[in-house]
């Protein structure tokens, strides 16, 4: 954009933070810097948090958050379901996939609950900040630069366009980040061979309680749990939807009940096409996360399936890992872009480690897709469902994840205290063993 179009635009707001986008990672961020004293803006295009293709799970180390900042009880108290483990059913064989329970946080569960019930609570929160403005139907269209550095974003409103000129933009704006393809970040692309359709579907009283893969005949089917509803995702090949309409919604309704037999009698609910709405899914990661007054963050900085639902969590990890670093910064106005290259250093690892396991993960589904008639469950399957502890270890996995971040200065639950002796006293038993065997080793050469 013209720097001369820039200014003839009626109005100008100055902020420290501009968060472009109020999605987890947008709002967390929010809500996080205002707690600390900076004044944040943070923009969403929308009117409202009220869409469906949004996930809903929020994790244990989310929890965990809540339970730092000390607002976890009043965030309980927002309807929601406890999904405590995941389960599948593979052809005829059901198997339990992950664990929470004995994940070494507050919460051994994982909280189903809307999305926009989740960011309005949060927003809500961060309203309690006298440095927090969230302006809805707000949307960053294009940066503004001078002297080769970002000092802010123009945005359109219902009132015309205007500027906001910020010591920092963050770029929360989601997978089809507008505020990234301005900046020409580089970015690679992974391949991904799977979409999905999201609808919902009523939910019987004797319909399983958690999370739910139905897999079967070439297809996956998860069904979330929302009270008198499921949200429902088919996984899908690639590209594979147009197929599917020209087959006929009769078509549809059938591969649904082959794959969930028990759905049979709401089958009907699905009428038309409408209904169903195709989610594309990408999985890529921006080589460089940040440039001078710029940092991307969330599905901004790297888009996520929904493999083992854990994007939001990644999001909001981000978020936490921007505050502990940039909040003191950002106060004192001394912002660098070596203190957006520590954020990119800080969360690239568990980014890049949760990627490659969704990546494995399209490649099962690729293979499931090849099988279009009745499933086997396979032999690897149903031993590795066996391996003693190993429904733990993943409940642990998808609901910590990798690295897990925590409020700086926040208090800490006891079960993260004694996860952390834990830590610590293996630790030193592996370092004793090692020294008595170093000692050994020494003796016997000595001899
Ligand atoms: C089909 C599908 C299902 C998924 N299911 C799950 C799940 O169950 N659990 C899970 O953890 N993850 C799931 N994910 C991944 C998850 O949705 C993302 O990883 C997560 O939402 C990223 O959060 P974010 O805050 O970075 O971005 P987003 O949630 O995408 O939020 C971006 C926000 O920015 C706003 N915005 C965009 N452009 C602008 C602009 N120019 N100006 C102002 N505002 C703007 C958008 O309206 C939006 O509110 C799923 C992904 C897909 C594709």
């Amino acid at each position: 954009m013209m720097v001369a179009e820039v200014s003839r635009m009626a109005s100008t707001l100055q902020t420290t933070c501009c968060i472009v986008g109020s999605g987890p990672a947008g709002v967390m961020l929010g809500y996080l810097l205002a707690r600390k004293g900076v004044h944040v803006s943070v923009l969403e295009k929308h009117q409202d948090f009220f869409r469906d293709f949004r996930g809903d799970t929020v994790h244990p180390s989310t929890l965990e958050l809540m339970y730092e900042l000390g607002i976890l009880d009043e965030f309980l108290a927002v309807p929601h379901q406890k999904l405590k483990s995941i389960s599948g059913v593979a052809g005829g064989y059901s198997f339990k996939v992950a664990d929470f329970t004995r994940v070494p946080t507050h919460c051994k569960f994982v909280a189903l609950m809307p999305q926009w019930d989740f960011l309005n609570f949060l927003s809500e929160r961060a309203r309690e900040f006298r440095g927090f403005d969230l302006r809805m139907q707000h949307e960053a269209t294009d940066l503004l630069r001078e002297n080769g550095k970002i000092v802010g974003v123009v945005t359109q409103t219902p009132d015309g366009p205007i500027q906001i000129s910020a010591d920092l933009v963050v770029a929360c704006d989601g997978r089809h980040s507008t505020m990234r393809n301005a900046a020409r970040l580089p970015m690679t692309e992974f391949g991904v061979p799977i979409d999905v359709l999201w609808f919902r579907i009523g939910r019987g009283a004797d319909d399983p309680e958690q999370l739910f893969g139905n897999i079967n005949y070439g297809r996956a089917l998860v069904l979330i749990n929302r009270g008198n509803y499921f949200q429902a995702g088919l996984i899908i090949r690639k590209g594979s939807f147009e197929e599917m309409k020209a087959a006929g919604m009769e078509a549809f309704r059938e591969t649904i009940a082959r794959i969930a037999p028990y759905l049979g009698d709401r089958i009907h609910e699905l009428k038309n096409w409408e209904e169903i709405k195709l989610l594309t899914v990408k999985l890529n990661r921006l080589e460089r996360w940040y440039e001078p007054g710029l940092l991307c963050i969330g599905d901004a900085a790297h888009a996520m399936s929904p493999a083992g639902g854990v994007g939001i969590n990644l999001a909001i990890q981000d978020a936490v890992a921007t505050a502990n670093l940039l909040a003191d910064p950002l106060r004192e106005r001394r912002v660098t872009p070596e203190l957006l290259r520590r954020v990119q250093w800080r969360r690239e690892l568990p980014t890049r480690m949760t990627q490659a396991a969704q990546a494995n993960a399209h490649k099962l589904f690729a293979q499931l897709f090849l099988q279009t008639g009745p499933l086997q469950a396979p032999w690897q399957l149903k031993t590795a469902v066996q391996i003693p502890g190993i429904t733990h270890v993943i409940g642990r996995a998808v609901g910590i994840g990798v690295r897990p971040e925590h409020i700086m200065g926040a208090r800490r639950s006891r079960a993260y205290r004694n996860a952390q002796l834990a830590k610590l006293a293996i630790g030193l038993s592996v370092a004793a063993t090692f020294g008595i065997a170093c000692r050994i080793r020494s003796r016997k050469e000595f001899r």
